[in-house]
């Protein structure tokens, strides 16, 4: 088989990307926006000695999982690689993936995996968005997504998993940008005002925040603007980020106030979470919620517990758990996050609660060899790349009753869960996935593991 080839196949599994995978006689072929269950005609784009990729070219017999996806473009965006696929099968295909990941590179046996927590409603989830700016063949100002892998701009102001009000927003910052004249960022010449425009909901509160991140620090007629966006209900926050750096990078550091607050506010259970525009804020409240809760039931608490969280962001869960422990501290590398972290203890008048700054790795050893801490539950919420191993290494030393982790990557969860029970003081008892981005191929999880007395 060669490059260009086409080849019938069948679909019989999905990878970890969320790609169908089929054989040719037991040649394993990967292909994107294909489904188990499909009869295709493919076309292979890279071969390779022992598997290849190809590309969807006609699909001969749908899959009886398939369901017709609501977004108009679902491939040409590839944000959501599974939309085609029903809501039931995408949450077992997300059971079986962490299943796996445990079993071949975690070495457990057996794992717990609980069936996956999903939503009753699973497009219109995420509370933000970041749009680009840019011009069409024609000219003409466009805003949409970046097709796969590219920077060329799809004009689409209504993706299926954002709120309603993207799309008026959006029309309102095109109609004002072709009546003002303003023109929209060009990456190639590093001309031009309007780079990104950041939509941000309060799923809560239903404040609206928007800032418009400009090569930049002026926005001609901003007041004209803002009077429009504030017509919108809900609408309370509009500022001007300033990002003059030739980058990928989305947002620059500097926010300028427009008109209302630079933050909105939102409610995760019954604690309230002030979020700037340049804070990590999870997008999917209604699933966070779930997801935390989970965390709170594993760590167990009795309102004697001396808790550890680490990578805790803003901290959502520090807060969420402080008012079942004795004391929490939190740990984290960001410090305009550790800066909103105690500002939103302070907002919810939760005195428990103490933010450090720097890595996860660095702050827990040396406060560990020089304090001596404890900890009777050690929480972590790392990035995708997972922990670093001082940090476990500490975490082992520290040996607290409970150790939860929340991972939104199988693979490195799977890896760290390894190491950690290794010695056989810590055993696997639950592991729970939460649903937090339907239509895509991630899948968020809590695992709790228990020290063996
Ligand atoms: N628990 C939070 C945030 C989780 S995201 C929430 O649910 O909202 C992971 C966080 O880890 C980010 O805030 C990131 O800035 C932080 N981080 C990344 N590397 C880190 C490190 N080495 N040490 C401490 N924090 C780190």
């Amino acid at each position: 088989m060669k490059k260009n080839d086409l080849v019938e196949v069948t679909i019989e599994s999905m990878g970890s990307a969320g790609e169908g995978i089929g054989k040719i006689d037991g040649y394993p072929l990967f292909v994107k926006d294909t489904f188990p269950g499909d009869r295709a005609r493919v076309s292979l784009t890279k071969v390779k000695k022992t598997y290849a990729f190809a590309r969807l070219v006609e699909l001969l017999e749908p899959s009886p999982d398939r369901e017709e996806p609501r977004c108009a473009q679902p491939r040409r965006c590839g944000g959501c690689q599974i939309q085609g696929l029903s809501y039931e099968k995408q949450l077992l295909y997300k059971e079986e993936k962490v299943r796996e990941d445990l079993k071949r590179l975690g070495g457990f046996a057996e794992p717990p995996v609980n069936p996956v927590l999903g939503m009753d409603e699973p497009y219109r989830y995420r509370n933000k968005a970041q749009f680009p700016f840019g011009k069409d063949k024609e000219g003409r100002i466009v805003t949409g997504f970046y097709a796969g892998r590219t920077h060329s701009i799809v004009p689409e102001t209504d993706c299926a998993l954002g709120i309603e009000e993207n799309q008026t927003i959006l029309n309102m910052i095109l109609n004002f940008m072709n009546e003002n004249h303003i023109e929209p960022y060009d990456e190639n010449t590093g001309k031009g005002l309007l780079r990104h425009a950041l939509i941000r909901k309060g799923f809560a509160t239903g404040e609206l925040m928007v800032s418009l991140v400009i090569n930049g620090r002026k926005f001609p007629q901003i007041e004209k603007l803002a009077d429009c966006l504030f017509t919108i209900p809900g609408m309370t926050s509009l500022t001007l980020n300033v990002n003059q750096k030739n980058t990928n990078v989305i947002l620059g550091d500097e926010i300028i106030p427009v008109r209302g607050q630079t933050c909105i506010t939102d409610k995760i259970g019954d604690i309230s979470y002030q979020i700037s525009p340049l804070s990590f804020y999870q997008v999917n409240p209604v699933q966070t919620e779930k997801l935390y809760r989970t965390a709170l039931e594993y760590a167990g608490l009795t309102g004697q517990e001396t808790v550890w969280e680490l990578y805790c962001g803003i901290g959502t869960i520090s807060l969420f758990l402080a008012r079942s422990a004795k004391k929490v501290y939190g740990v984290e590398i960001v410090p305009q996050a550790v800066e909103d972290a105690k500002h939103n203890a302070e907002l919810n008048g939760i005195s428990n609660v103490e933010f450090y700054l720097g890595k996860a790795e660095e702050v827990l050893p040396e406060r560990y060899e020089k304090e001596g801490i404890l900890a009777d539950v050690i929480v972590i919420d790392p990035p995708r790349k997972g922990c670093d191993s001082a940090c476990l290494t500490t975490m082992l030393a520290m040996a607290p009753e409970r150790i939860v982790y929340v991972s939104c990557d199988p693979a490195t969860f799977a890896r760290d869960l390894k190491i950690l029970c290794a010695d056989g003081r810590y055993e696997l008892t639950r592991v729970q996935p939460v649903d937090m981005f339907p239509q895509t191929a991630g899948v968020e999880n809590v695992g709790l593991l228990v020290c063996r007395k």
